[in-house]
């Protein structure tokens, strides 16, 4: 089967003022459907610069990338919203939840951005709950994310990159703000997508261990891939979790104290 990702020859740079910086300076990959990529590398290596082409959010100075079949190296700025919209979901660092906005609202965020689908509002909020469910946070669908821990928001950032159902998961540093067994929570989470519904994902990190989680170790330097390996001692987050002792109760437990902003919103769908 043709690669659901192919790269060649990537170059991207930026001029800042006189100066040119040479971010990505030839890069080459083939991804197949259902690979779990982890990308690693010093900072300023490229990584951020290669995520953000390979999302669609920017295009390559020069080379050629091929998602899906599609050559998108060229497309318009338009074209490549509608490619990211159908085909891409994104999770960041610093969860980029809207604060003011339950935890249903912004999982189901994108839907309202997203022209191709049309979805009618019932449907909508279905979507969001059951993507919300799939990341085991059903019953939080009306908190805000101020009443909800760290690996809880990020849960929900998960969830809103799932809800237009993409075929490829790109994640930076996702695990970046979490805690140790919290990284190895969403870590079971992103397992699970991968395993079970054959999300390819790409995952940019700069810790080892979180990177030994995926199938495949692809290191950056200089603007270009070092080595691309299979991991080959992968580690299992759902048996680390289960080894691991039970969490102090207040990790466990998000606040739940009555929140003034809740009250003002009136919960979900206000
Ligand atoms: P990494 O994610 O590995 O830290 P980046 O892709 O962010 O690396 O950066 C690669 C190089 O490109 C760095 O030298 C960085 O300063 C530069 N760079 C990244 N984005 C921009 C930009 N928008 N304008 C100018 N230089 C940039």
């Amino acid at each position: 089967m043709a690669p659901i990702l192919q790269v060649r020859d990537l170059v991207k740079t930026y001029r800042v003022g006189d100066h040119v910086v040479r971010a990505l300076r030839g890069a080459d990959m083939d991804v197949q459907a259902g690979e779990f990529v982890a990308i690693t590398g010093p900072s300023g290596s490229g990584k951020s610069t290669l995520m953000h082409i390979l999302g669609c959010l920017d295009r390559p100075t020069s080379g050629q990338y091929i998602l899906d079949g599609q050559d998108v190296s060229r497309m318009s700025k338009d074209d490549l919203a509608i490619v990211r919209n159908r085909k891409i979901g994104f999770v960041f660092q610093g969860f980029n939840l809207l604060s003011r906005t339950t935890a249903l609202d912004n999982v189901e965020l994108p839907l309202l951005y997203n022209n191709t689908l049309k979805l009618k509002t019932s449907e909508r909020h279905a979507r969001a709950l059951e993507a919300l469910k799939s990341v085991g946070l059903g019953e939080r669908a009306d908190h805000f994310p101020n009443q909800l821990s760290g690996g809880q928001q990020q849960r929900v950032a998960i969830a809103r990159a799932l809800v237009t159902r993409p075929t490829i998961l790109l994640a930076d540093e996702p695990t970046g703000n979490l805690d140790t067994r919290t990284s190895i929570e969403v870590m079971d989470i992103f397992q699970t997508l991968n395993k079970e519904r054959g999300i390819t994902i790409l995952l940019i990190t700069h810790e080892m261990d979180i990177a030994e989680y995926g199938t495949r170790f692809v290191r950056f330097r200089d603007g270009k891939i070092q080595t691309d390996s299979p991991v080959l001692h992968r580690r299992d987050a759902k048996k680390e979790l289960a080894a691991l002792p039970p969490p102090e109760p207040d990790e466990a437990t998000p606040a739940t104290v009555a929140d003034p902003v809740a009250a003002e919103h009136g919960g979900v769908g206000a």
